[in-house]
């Protein structure tokens, strides 16, 4: 297999990929496929609870919270969040740490009053606004804050307290890869294509007394957080396949030890790759200040767009995937989510150590 540093959607386990291969066919010897099954069988009504409930338990947050299945990717979040959120005369304010968080706050203008409340783009995005003493004013209806930025590869490591101001996260690319504090957040959202399988469905996870005040709001029921959570993310024709996909790697994750033993192995397999950064005099060049860095996304640039394009087609020769930066920064970027081995973050970092020794 390919060694796969894909941003998203994100290498999968050998192990999930074939389990998901021997039950395509026959589901639960049923003698059809999933993807063949009414989601108003008892097997699909089954699977949907599981795969939410197994969630919450890594997650650690059995009690208090909900999860509800959606389509339409992180991205229909930028919209939902406000759409569900923001009462009349209030304001979602937005933490500003990258393109991602840019684009959540264009989308809240759109449904309604919005506004950023700290940037760290004078910095390039190299680092993180200092969310320390902040307050927002009382008409805040949530804070927004992306706990991991995908393409500049920063991440938060710690998040303000806001008394009973609602803090909305987007973890798209971090969910399940450290322990965070989840009580802090009373919602969070995540695109699955990184840490939790394929793409096809977002996991929205939400406080019970956020959700109240949602169901308050009049809005399409299709939009409607509260109708999802009524009906248990059956209101309409779910993605049964990806969330039978996201149960798989759930499962492969418990099996893992779980977020704590995931947390310490992303951390060693990113080191392994800073590591090389930063010993090389130059030669790689991080893009994210020491402090702000992402075990997720590791981010650097070299000399020119010359060399970095002669690096990418060389890592392409010799299997490695997906290493070339978001065509909107450039650079390099190694994605290492969950699924991604240490022999692959091994692997890279003695090619990048080999390509600087032939090319420093
Ligand atoms: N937010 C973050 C942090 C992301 O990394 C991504 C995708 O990479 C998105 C949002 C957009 O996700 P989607 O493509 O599921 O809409």
């Amino acid at each position: 297999r390919a060694y796969n540093f894909n941003p998203g959607p994100a290498a999968l386990p050998l192990e999930v990929l074939e389990q998901a291969q021997k039950e395509f066919v026959s589901y639960a010897g049923q003698g059809m496929s999933l993807l063949e099954m009414s989601h108003r069988s008892k097997t699909v009504e089954r699977l949907n609870e599981e795969t939410q409930e197994l969630l919450l338990e890594l997650l650690g947050i059995r009690a208090g919270y909900r999860v509800l299945f959606m389509g339409g990717g992180a991205s229909m979040q930028f919209a939902l969040v406000p759409t569900n959120l923001l009462a009349e005369n209030k304001v979602g304010r937005y933490v500003l740490s990258g393109s991602f968080s840019e684009k959540a706050l264009a989308e809240a203008k759109a449904v309604g009053a919005a506004e950023a409340l700290a940037s760290g783009k004078d910095s390039g995005w190299s680092r993180l606004p200092d969310l320390a003493g902040i307050a927002p004013k009382s008409d805040t209806a949530y804070v927004h804050i992306t706990t991991n930025n995908t393409i500049e590869g920063s991440r938060f490591s710690t998040f303000p307290d806001l008394g009973t101001i609602p803090l909305v996260a987007d973890m798209t690319s971090d969910i399940l890869s450290r322990e965070l504090d989840m009580k802090r957040f009373a919602l969070i959202y995540a695109g699955a294509q990184k840490n939790l399988g394929p793409a096809g469905v977002t996991a929205v996870i939400l406080r019970d007394d956020l959700l109240a005040q949602c169901s308050a709001r009049s809005i399409p029921t299709i939009f409607n957080y509260a109708a999802y959570a009524q009906h248990r993310s059956l209101y309409n024709t779910p993605p049964v396949h990806a969330i039978y996909m996201m149960k798989l790697m759930l499962e492969w994750a418990k099996n893992q030890g779980g977020v704590t033993a995931l947390e310490k192995r992303n951390a060693y397999k990113a080191a392994l790759l800073y590591e090389v950064i930063d010993s090389s005099g130059g030669f790689y060049e991080g893009i994210v200040e020491k402090l702000f860095r992402s075990d997720m996304n590791v981010t650097w640039r070299m000399k020119d767009e010359e060399m970095e394009k002669r690096f990418v087609r060389e890592s392409e020769r010799n299997g490695f995937e997906g290493l070339a930066g978001h065509r909107s920064v450039g650079g390099l970027r190694a994605s290492a989510y969950n699924a991604v081995t240490v022999e692959a973050c091994k692997a890279l970092a003695d090619f990048m150590l080999d390509f600087e020794k032939r090319n420093g």
